[in-house]
């Protein structure tokens, strides 16, 4: 399983964390401020951060930035911890890069459930136990997951018009735009 670094300044929530996790097989760094975090980053690139929002010296959110435009740790995932709850304090936490986000309290299952998501779509290979799960499929060669819904959706946006059936324009009529939710 993977390499975590936790980030929690409290150290009763990071006990719990890392006991936790190194119950579902992973290795587990603790670091008590960003200077220990920064530290633990440079000695070694973990597979995934839990980062508290809140630490004594600065915040998870400088943090997560200034990892996200260093070449380095650009790609490492990250996992906001935070009491906050309000909805502009989730999207600055998105916004600085976070892949997910857990707000406290929340419940060991579910964080475990975020990291192997997480893990899922950017580090696949911490995850070597987790060849086929629940309808995923990993492929070691391109280190993609996928789900059969998720292919047939990509086949069906990838279908020429020459193969679709009566692909040639109705007389009369003009050919429709096909709807993409979220663009325009
Ligand atoms: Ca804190």
């Amino acid at each position: 399983m993977g390499r975590i670094l936790v980030v929690e300044d409290e150290p009763a929530i990071a006990e719990l964390i890392a006991m936790n996790l190194r119950h579902a097989g992973h290795e587990v760094v603790l670091a008590g401020d960003a200077v220990a975090a920064q530290a633990a980053l440079d000695a070694e690139l973990p597979d995934l951060v839990l980062l508290d929002w809140m630490l004594p010296d600065q915040s998870g959110l400088t943090l997560a930035r200034r990892w996200r435009g260093a070449a380095r740790t650009k790609a490492m995932p990250i996992i906001m911890l935070t009491a906050r709850a309000e909805e502009p304090d989730k999207i600055a936490g998105l916004d600085a890069g976070a892949d997910d986000y857990l707000t406290k309290p929340f419940s060991t299952n579910e964080l475990q459930a975020r990291i192997r998501a997480v893990l899922r779509r950017k580090s696949p290979e911490a995850l070597d136990a987790a060849i086929e799960i629940a309808g995923l499929r990993l492929d070691p060669a391109t280190h993609r997951v996928t789900r059969g819904e998720l292919r047939a959706q990509a086949r069906a946006d990838r279908i020429p018009p020459a193969a679709l059936p009566d692909g040639a324009p109705r007389a009369g009529a003009q050919p429709q735009p096909v709807a993409r939710p979220g663009l325009g």
